[in-house]
């Protein structure tokens, strides 16, 4: 007989991650996870390198790292928290603040895998729907009730790739009770802060008691494979974290890596240029084929196949996976015409700009 799981952990379908294997492609282009596909800062590289030479010991602690974060961005470094991806953080958010009967607010484009984490912690989820994929802030602070413990937005969204409009953040921060606390999830935030215009909400945080802002390595720094996050957080979130977080949980390696990457501004800066140059071609090119593409401001797009296509969404992405280019279908957010496309190196974009102008053209 099975020892059985908690019975909200048995509920939940298993999570699933795009099948990445092709067999039989010669070349083939993974562009499903949204991960960066130039090299990371050559820093970074060579700081992990060196501090494989102490494996034999624990982490260090993470002061380098917040030091680094905090000059960059200006931040008191106490109220910098950092974890193994900005999903551990997730986790131990809410693993701190619900339990069973504590209700979550999420709008509906969110990041999936939070929703997991709020139902493995106990609490109920309302998905807010967001209408022509726009987050609806008055509908999020509607749904927020007696036992909202959290609510969750994400900017710029995934999948949608949009970023919150100015001002956003703070509206609804004061349009929910003080109780409840917001998190707000930045993981593509450098790619618009590049492009101006993009509020990091950080001044939020010092503002008041209720508000996380969540950033994280894996996406314009280019260390997914390194597992490192970070949050900045009012000082009371930051103590209730630190009590429960493994206090070993990120590799050192990642951590001197981290900080390499945070140091090196001019890096950051050639792979979001260089990012935003292939997203906007690729999106001008796939608008010329026909396709709807969402506008933004990340290395991912969303696009939509219209029904006058000679290729719906599903047998596009079956294309292309016969010609080695891997997608990721968006069923999973009842979004069965559209696929999201994360921005790959020049020479994957070239490919697969061919391959759509072979298959659509
Ligand atoms: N938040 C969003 C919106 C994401 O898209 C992802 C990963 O794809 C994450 C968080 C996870 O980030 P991390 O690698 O820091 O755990």
């Amino acid at each position: 007989m099975t020892t059985p799981s908690r019975a909200e952990i048995s509920r939940l379908p298993e999570y699933s991650l795009p099948d990445l294997d092709l067999p039989g492609c010669e070349k083939v282009v993974q562009l499903a996870q949204n991960e960066l596909a130039i090299a990371p800062s050559p820093a970074a590289v060579q700081a992990a390198g060196a501090a494989l030479q102490t494996m034999n010991l624990y982490p260090e602690a993470e002061s380098g790292l917040r030091q680094a974060i905090a000059e960059v961005h200006r931040l008191n470094p106490a109220q910098l928290l950092i974890g193994a991806g900005s999903l551990e953080l997730m986790s131990l958010l809410t693993n701190a603040y619900c339990e069973r009967g504590s209700e979550v607010v999420v709008s509906q484009y969110g990041y999936k895998f939070f929703q997991v984490l709020c139902t493995t912690a106990g609490a109920t989820l309302c998905v807010v729907p967001e209408p022509d994929m726009r987050v609806d802030f008055d509908a999020i602070a509607a749904a927020v009730g007696e036992h909202t413990r959290l609510v969750f937005v994400v900017t710029p969204g995934n999948p949608t790739g949009a970023c919150l409009p100015a001002g956003a953040v703070r509206e609804l921060r004061e349009s929910i009770p003080a109780r409840v606390m917001l998190i707000v999830d930045c993981a593509y935030a450098e790619f618009a802060e590049q492009q101006g215009g993009f509020e990091s909400g950080f001044d939020l945080v010092d503002d008041g008691e209720n508000l996380v802002v969540l950033r994280t390595f894996s996406k314009a720094y280019g260390l997914a494979g390194m597992r490192v996050g970070w949050a900045y957080a009012p000082p009371d979130v930051v103590s209730t974290i630190q009590k429960i977080r493994p206090p070993t949980s990120t590799a050192s390696p990642s951590l001197a890596a981290a900080e390499a990457a945070m140091r090196d501004r001019a890096h950051l800066r050639y792979i979001c240029t260089e990012i935003a140059e292939l997203r906007e071609a690729f999106s001008e090119h796939a608008r010329s084929l026909g396709l709807r593409v969402l506008p933004s401001t990340t290395n991912f797009v969303l696009f939509e196949c219209p029904g006058n296509l000679p290729l719906s969404a599903a047998e596009l992405d079956a294309r292309l996976r016969e010609n080695g280019v891997i997608l990721r279908p968006m069923g999973s957010y009842d979004l069965p015409n559209h696929l999201r496309i994360s921005i790959g190196s020049r020479a994957d974009m070239a490919f697969v700009n061919e391959v759509f102008s072979r298959l659509l053209g």
